[in-house]
Formats: C-alpha cells, structure tokens, sequence
C-alpha cells in the first residue's frame, strides 16, 4: 500500500493536487475537509459539531479525528494506496494514526508539502472566496487559519523528518509543473 500525506498550509495547493496524483497512481483520495463540508450540507450530526468550529478557522478535535478516517479507509477495498489530504494536522492526529496503520500492518509511505510563501497563500485563498464562497474564506479566517498553520501543523515536519518520510517541492508555479515535480519524487522511491 501506498500511504502518500500530501502537506502544506490552506490554499497550496494540495486539493487540485491530490486528485491528479490519486488518479495516476491509482489511490483513493481522503480530504478529511470535504467529508466535513459534505457532513454539514448533509446537515449530519458531525456535520453540526463541526460547521462552528470550520467557520472560524480553528481545528475540529483531535478525537473525532481518527474514527473519521478509519471510515473513509474502509470505504475503499482494494485500492492501492491512499492520498491523504488536510490530515494529519496536529501531533496527536499524527501518532493515533502511526497506530491506525500499524494495526492495519502499514505505514506512512510519504509526506510531501507544496512550499508556498503566506502572502502567495493570502492572495490565493481571497481569490477562491470570490470565485468559491467557502465561508471559510474570509480575510479574517483565513489569517487564523494561517496561524492555526503555524502553530498546530508545521510542528508535524519534525515529527515526519525524524521518521524519514518528509520531503518538498515548491508550490508555485503551473499546476502541470509542480504535478510532474510531485511525480518525480514518487517515481523515485
Ligand atoms: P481543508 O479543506 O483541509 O482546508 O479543511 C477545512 C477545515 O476543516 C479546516 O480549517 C478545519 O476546520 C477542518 N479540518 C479538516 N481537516 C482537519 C483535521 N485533520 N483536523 C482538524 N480539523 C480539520
């Protein structure tokens, strides 16, 4: 199996990329994002749990984290691997998860972050609010979720480079191009 964390703060990119990188490779696409978003159209009782929490840009608790996941993973039999996306974001989701997999005898395969810059990241995530309307996309929660970022997820780079698992390309650029630099990586394994 195949277990690829795509990583990198809101707005680099990792949406538009994972689904090209789930479709050549043949893996099944998890954004922990849209299952919520699709919870709170559904109106499901995650979906009310969560829909608060998402508009402000903070971080839906780690314990309901991992259940989610082990669901959507076994929503997909017989695929060859997974693309995660928006998850892992915190330390504890992190290491709940290292034991998700051991208890499925896998591992984490790869964790690869689009490097983008915050202004770059600002710019762009203003630009999907016009285009998209995600109530998420606010000047305001955009910022917090900036710092959310920085303060809650950027501390898993250590966490994945001490295991050995953690690499980057650079985030800018044509999608096209940042794919085929994602794909070198991959290929190289
Ligand atoms: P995303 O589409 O990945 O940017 O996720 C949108 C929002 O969903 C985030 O700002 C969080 O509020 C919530 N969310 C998504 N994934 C996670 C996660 N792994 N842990 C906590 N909250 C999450």
């Amino acid at each position: 199996m195949f277990n690829f964390i795509i990583f990198g703060p809101p707005g680099s990119g990792k949406g538009t990329q994972s689904i090209k990188i789930a479709e050549k490779y043949n893996l099944a696409h998890i954004s922990t994002g849209d299952i919520f978003r699709k919870n709170i159209r559904e109106k499901t009782e995650l979906g009310h749990k969560v829909k608060s929490i998402i508009e402000s840009g903070e971080l839906v608790p780690d314990e309901l984290l991992i259940d989610i996941l082990e669901d959507a993973m076994n929503q997909h039999a017989n695929v060859k691997g997974f693309v995660f996306d928006g998850f892992p974001r915190t330390c504890r989701q992190a290491s709940d998860f290292d034991d998700l997999l051991n208890k499925r005898n896998e591992k984490v395969s790869l964790v690869l972050a689009l490097d983008v810059d915050d202004n770059e990241i600002i710019g762009r995530l203003l630009k999907r609010a016009e285009m998209e309307g995600r109530p998420d996309d606010t000047k305001e929660v955009i910022e917090n979720r900036l710092s959310v970022y920085n303060k809650q997820t950027q501390p898993l780079i250590k966490f994945y480079t001490k295991q050995n698992k953690f690499t980057s390309v650079s985030g800018i650029g044509s999608v096209e191009d940042i794919f085929n630099s994602i794909c070198a990586v991959i290929d190289s394994l």
